[in-house]
């Protein structure tokens, strides 16, 4: 057994070359020492492989969260024809929205009927609003508070998730969060999908990987925790691309990341294209492998939401894996330990 002091050692310090941030990945050579030492043996606190966002809300509340969906009825810049029409190619939001949530019912009933439903389904107490389908910041900041704030009256929702798109927020709707993460947990999503300006253009985004930049920098050192998507496996992307999208978005100041494989979903344009010119998806082992040397690549105090795409399989065009997205979480913690990897391994901050 090493003590507490050497314990400390460990963690690289900013530096050190391991990591500038208050955490970082454990040194060479010293890892078994590091696990035989603490339960605890990650620099994220826990001794599973990869900075779990899950393990993170339970630190913070104390006990398990769910978020509860709400549909306010937002549409989105891409498909209302201020940026484009039609949306994402790869876009079906139906395929998002939980049984529960039917758009005719109020925020207030909404939250409601989803807290019950999950208290009852997972024994859960703590809950947070999460605004999920299309662009949920896109409104006038007057009628966005009258959105939010009915679902903060319930004393069960801790705070809110907001998911967006990078050019949907400003200063004024930046500075209405900051001043609501002075009481409540303030999540915003915001969507990337591909550091690559060209994919961008072929998904139809309608917004450059510049503009999520200045949103985040934006929303960075505000009290509101910062949260982006990427999808992994876009036609016309390498492997060496996926993986240089590890290292790039770890040098901007975000706290979350959902991971997606790519999913292509039924009465979407990405569906017609694959099915008139089918392109390569992921074989099951091949994006495990993946998986496991994106995590590596990525800043280590990034903690993961998510570690694949999720569609109903009768909205699922392809990748066919048959598996479920929790055996997949399973499956890749398995790959880390018999790689002997683990997130932020070989992370390297930006000189
Ligand atoms: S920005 Fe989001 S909601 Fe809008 S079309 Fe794209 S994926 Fe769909």
């Amino acid at each position: 057994m090493i003590d507490s002091k050497r314990l400390r050692a460990l963690r690289p310090r900013p530096g050190e070359g391991q990591s500038s941030t208050e955490h970082g990945v454990i040194p060479k050579g010293a890892k078994a020492e590091y696990l035989a030492a603490s339960p605890a043996a990650y620099p994220w606190g826990t001794t599973r492989r990869y900075n779990s966002y899950k393990d993170f809300l339970v630190q913070r509340f104390g006990g398990r969260l769910q978020k509860v969906s709400v549909d306010a009825g937002f549409t989105c810049p891409n498909r209302d024809g201020l940026k484009a029409l039609g949306g994402c190619t790869y876009c079906n939001n139906t395929s998002f929205v939980p049984a529960y949530c039917k758009p005719g019912m109020s925020i207030r009933e909404q939250v409601e009927a989803g807290v019950e439903y999950l208290e009852r389904r997972y024994k859960a107490r703590q809950f947070l609003a999460y605004f999920q389908a299309y662009s949920n910041t896109y409104a006038p900041l007057e009628q966005l508070k009258r959105l939010y704030e009915p679902a903060l009256e319930n004393p069960q929702i801790k705070g809110l998730v907001v998911g967006t798109r990078p050019d949907c927020v400003d200063e004024q709707k930046i500075a209405y969060f900051e001043q609501l993460a002075k009481d409540y947990y303030i999540s915003l999503e915001y969507g990337l999908e591909s550091i690559f300006d060209r994919t961008l253009e072929a998904l139809n985004r309608g917004h450059t990987f510049r503009e999520w930049v200045e949103a985040v920098e934006m929303t960075a050192g505000r009290g509101i925790h910062i949260c982006s998507h990427v999808i992994l496996g876009l036609p016309g992307e390498t492997r060496e691309q996926m993986l240089e999208t590890a290292q790039v978005i770890s040098q901007h100041p975000i706290d979350s990341l959902k991971i997606h494989h790519l999913h292509i979903v039924k009465k979407t344009v990405l569906a017609a294209q694959y099915k008139r010119n089918p392109f390569p998806v992921f074989g099951y082992r091949e994006y495990l492998d993946l998986a496991v040397e994106f995590l590596q690549r990525l800043r280590p105090d990034i903690h993961i939401q998510r570690l694949c795409g999720e569609t109903h399989p009768r909205n699922l065009v392809a990748p066919i894996w048959g598996v479920r997205p929790a055996t997949v979480m399973q499956h890749i913690e398995e790959a880390l330990e018999k790689e002997d990897a683990w997130q932020g391994q070989l992370y390297q901050p930006k000189k």
